[in-house]
């Protein structure tokens, strides 16, 4: 049995939705499917999920929220209309939303929660209504009828352990299943969603709970890169990879795959496809838990900015008992949570998103370090990229770093950082964010030309 998830371009309309049922329909493996709400038709066109997020504070900042439900009405009319589909599930839809924005009991996230949701929900009634109307044994899946049970973070949920157990009784069902990406609900019956890009997480769950033969993710790109098609053009794409160097990809900018999706099914096992469903015959990328080949040792190179790293020094800091745990439930008080530590003998660098760390915040946070651990010096380095270089075929593999930073010589890229963990999957560099894309050019003509 196959589990495949449809990304929002695979269902921004009705060509591609009939694109996405040719695709169900052509393996009869393919029995359960997540979809994801309508995306962009084209670059200026607006997510369904942020027409409705529009929807849900046009209503808690004015009480009315009509324009905004039409806009959102009007983009499922098209479709169903193109997909000849009656006018009852258009009203329906519309019926559905207004529900929506009448309960507010939830709270502001909450009542969110439940509009986002909407753009899903709405979505897999009507590609199931569409599969039945060609014919074909299709239903819609309520996740709470089948248990998808979250936490109550609204707007970042994550999944209870009793989901799996529950999930996994979608096999007894006969026919193929349309089940609704991005939300599920908290034990007390409430819709949360998950994180945004979120349908991918629905989709590894349930692959996971069912024990898929293969969990596939249909997009719009043909496989994953070796490096951003938009740094390098036509890069090497990637055939297969393993979950931990995709991990370690998807954190440093590669945005193909949820970054939480991959936790359900690498505890299972599951391989992962990413397809495209504007070219199904594209081999794809495929993500394993172990890999064979290995074409090089580099399988991918990523970057991301927006960091910054807090540089904190004093002498003999190595004797300080405890010294690294002050600083970081000074961190934790600040609810700041850091990416990597490199320390030497009388210093420690902590990595951040520098998102988190306001102007008041940083202030506190350097005041606090100075009176409470009596620190020599420290400073907030701004601006930074994180590049990762990621391959499992790096291991045991000498002189690989020196290729890295001979290539960042020559491109005239000064290294702030540099980090390999014992694993050696992967290399991280610390350089200036304006360096970023020339690092990451650099590092890929040296290890794929
Ligand atoms: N529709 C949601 C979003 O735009 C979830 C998803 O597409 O995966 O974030």
């Amino acid at each position: 049995m196959k589990v495949a998830k449809f990304g929002g371009t695979s269902l921004a309309s009705a060509g591609q939705i009939k694109k996405v049922c040719n695709i169900i329909l052509s393996d009869p493996e393919r029995q359960i499917i997540v979809v994801s709400a309508p995306g962009k038709r084209d670059k200026n066109d607006t997510k369904v999920t942020d027409m409705l997020i529009a929807c849900a504070e046009s209503y808690l900042a004015n009480g009315n929220a009509d324009e905004e439900t039409e806009k959102v009405v009007t983009r499922y009319a098209e479709i169903a209309q193109e997909l000849g589909l009656s006018n009852e599930i258009v009203d329906a839809i519309r019926d559905d939303i207004k529900e929506r924005l009448k309960i507010t009991s939830s709270g502001r996230e909450g009542f969110i929660d439940s509009l986002k949701a909407a753009g899903e929900d709405n979505c897999a009634k009507l590609v199931a209504a569409y599969l039945q109307s060609i014919g074909v044994d299709a239903k819609y899946i309520n996740p709470k009828d089948a248990g998808l049970i979250l936490s109550n973070e609204y707007g970042n949920a994550q999944v209870l352990p009793q989901s799996y157990d529950n999930l996994k009784s979608l096999k007894n069902i006969p026919g193929i299943k349309i089940f609704p990406g991005f939300f599920g609900y908290s034990l007390n019956g409430e819709i949360v969603t998950f994180s945004r890009g979120g349908s991918d997480i629905t989709g590894s769950i349930l692959a996971a709970a069912v024990n898929a033969d293969l969990y596939e993710n249909y997009t719009d790109v043909d496989c994953v890169y070796s490096v951003n098609p938009n740094i390098v053009p036509n890069p090497q794409p990637i055939r297969e990879i393993t979950y931990r160097e995709m991990r370690e990809l998807s954190y440093a900018g590669f945005s193909v795959f949820h970054e939480e999706a991959l936790v359900p099914v690498y505890r299972k096992g599951v391989p992962v496809r990413i397809k495209n469903t504007n070219n199904p015959d594209a081999p794809g990328t495929t993500i394993v838990l172990h890999r064979e080949k290995y074409n090089g040792p580099v399988v991918g190179i990523a970057g991301d900015k927006g960091f910054c790293t807090i540089y904190i020094s004093k002498y003999l800091m190595n004797r300080e008992i405890g010294f690294g745990r002050k600083v970081l439930q000074i961190l934790e008080d600040e609810g700041l949570s850091y990416e990597h530590i490199p320390s030497g003998i009388d210093h420690m660098s902590i990595v951040m998103r520098e998102s988190q760390l306001t102007k008041d915040i940083e202030k506190r946070v350097i005041r606090r370090i100075y009176d409470e651990l009596a620190v020599d010096h420290i400073t907030v380095e701004h601006d930074q990229a994180l590049i990762m270089i990621v391959g499992e075929g790096m291991q045991r593999t000498i002189g690989i770093a020196a290729r890295i930073t001979g290539a960042l010589a020559r491109a005239s890229v000064n290294i702030e950082m540099i980090n390999q963990g014992s694993s050696e999957e992967s290399i991280m560099i610390g350089v200036r964010a304006d360096d970023c894309t020339k690092a990451i050019q650099a590092i890929y003509h040296e290890f794929f030309k």
